[in-house]
């Protein structure tokens, strides 16, 4: 496979932007090489500057439920450009995205950001306006965009990165102070965290389905899955529970992991899907709780580009076109992918785990089975990174990381599962080398 012209992009970029991408993961820092420089993408496949074609199991880290340019969302956001990008002053199909979100989920009103960062910014700041308190309890591997106050046992491309370590440089020990970390489904840790400081929590944050750590599902016990249990606990302690929906909104189901577990947070976050691969992202809850965000309350929040029109017409457009059978057609692709990898994995010997959440699913290279942080650590990230190599020259574009969530689109048909499952046996082997 030439990559010639990646690599003489790659080589300039690193002089212009540190190590030459604009989000770490991109860098393929934790499994080596030359990341692709991608000129342009159709349905499932991308296209690098070379001319190689991939089959994109990435999907844009979750966005591009529908494929890549969808002719009904570029002809959409085709129409909006032809009427001028960004107006500073509302617009109708602002009021129109709001709605569709509002329709899927239980929140009675969102507002509008750039970015899932700015998303979960924001609303832990209206916690802690709504509730007087300082505390925002978060877990260990849930990453929550690169907010200084959520960047602690973060996972990601955080947990690439430094390994695991608390925090980044740069995040202050006083930001950081009011932030506690529990682990991942530990119902004892949490309701340890409550008996110590309950009545100085604002709030407690989860990834509505864990995502940033490889998938790690809530667990369910006694037939309390559980998100539904730090609900309980948030509200035994006068406390909010906010679900992340960022990665799983309007993806995993039509109405987001609210749609598989049916527990309603107090506070949401959205983003991905609702932007259809534009900048975009939205966080919502009860009427009372955001008539605490100003201008209507005191909660301080604003931006230049939020709500843009361009964004929001493919954001609207997208989950318009999300239908039953979309979500049918993303499962059953997961579905294969995700069977496929198990059987070749298996065939050539490697030991691994497969956890799935509706049509998100990730491969541990461990032995024990991943319910936190802790045990997805345990995966090899060196058997990972042959492994990602084996499909990329074959031409199947993994997460360039070992905790990452593998993405389908819609667009994911047969053909093209068909060509994922021939490269797998040898990627299995080349994980078996290791
Ligand atoms: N929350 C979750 C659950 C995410 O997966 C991400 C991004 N991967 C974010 C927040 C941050 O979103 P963004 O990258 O748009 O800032």
């Amino acid at each position: 496979m030439d990559i010639s012209r990646s690599e003489e992009i790659f080589a300039h970029a690193r002089q212009l932007v540190p190590g030459g991408v604009n989000s770490p993961v991109r860098a393929f820092s934790s499994v080596g090489g030359t990341p692709r420089f991608i000129e342009r993408a159709s349905g499932p496949f991308l296209y690098d500057v070379d001319g190689n074609e991939y089959v994109d199991l990435i999907c844009s880290w979750g966005p591009m439920l529908l494929g890549h340019a969808h002719s009904e969302v570029i002809h959409a956001v085709g129409a909006a450009v032809a009427h001028g990008t960004s107006f500073g002053a509302p617009t109708e199909v602002e009021a129109k995205l709001a709605e569709a979100i509002i329709e899927r989920t239980p929140v009675d009103q969102v507002r509008m950001v750039n970015s899932g960062t700015e998303a979960t910014m924001t609303v832990i700041r209206l916690a802690r306006g709504i509730t007087g308190r300082d505390l925002i309890v978060k877990f260990a591997g849930c990453y929550h965009g690169h907010v200084d106050s959520l960047l602690v046992a973060a996972g990601s491309g955080v947990a690439t990165l430094h390994g695991g370590e608390p925090s980044s440089p740069g995040v202050t020990a006083g930001t950081t102070a009011d932030t506690l970390v529990v682990d991942y489904n530990d119902r004892a840790g949490l309701e340890a965290v409550f008996a110590e400081h309950g009545d100085r929590i604002a709030a407690v944050m989860a990834e509505a389905s864990p995502g940033n750590m490889g998938v790690v599902p809530p667990s369910v016990v006694d037939g309390e899955n559980f998100n539904a249990f730090c609900k309980r606990v948030c509200h035994a302690h006068g406390a909010l529970f906010i679900s992340d929906e960022v990665m799983t909104g309007f993806r995993v189901t039509r109405s987001g992991q609210f749609g598989l577990d049916g527990v309603e947070p107090d506070l949401m976050t959205f983003g991905k899907v609702m932007g259809g691969g534009f900048p975009a992202a939205a966080f919502g809850g009860r009427a009372e709780y955001m008539a605490h965000l100003s201008p209507v309350g005191g909660v301080y929040q604003a931006g230049t580009l939020a709500g843009n029109p361009v964004a929001t017409t493919a954001g609207l457009k997208t989950l318009q076109l999300a239908d039953d059978a979309v979500y049918e057609r993303v499962d059953r692709a997961a579905e294969i992918v995700r069977g496929e990898t198990g059987r070749a994995l298996e065939e050539a010997g490697v030991p691994h785990v497969i956890n799935s959440n509706g049509s998100m699913f990730s491969v541990f290279f461990t032995d024990q089975p991943v319910t936190d942080f802790a045990s997805a650590q345990t995966t090899d990230t060196k058997r990972y990174a042959a492994f990602f190599h084996a499909m990329l020259d074959a031409g199947v574009h993994l997460p360039p990381s070992a905790f990452e969530t593998w993405f389908c689109s819609s667009t994911h048909h047969d053909s093209v599962l068909d060509r994922i499952t021939s490269a797998l046996p040898a990627a299995a082997r080349a994980a078996a080398a290791v």
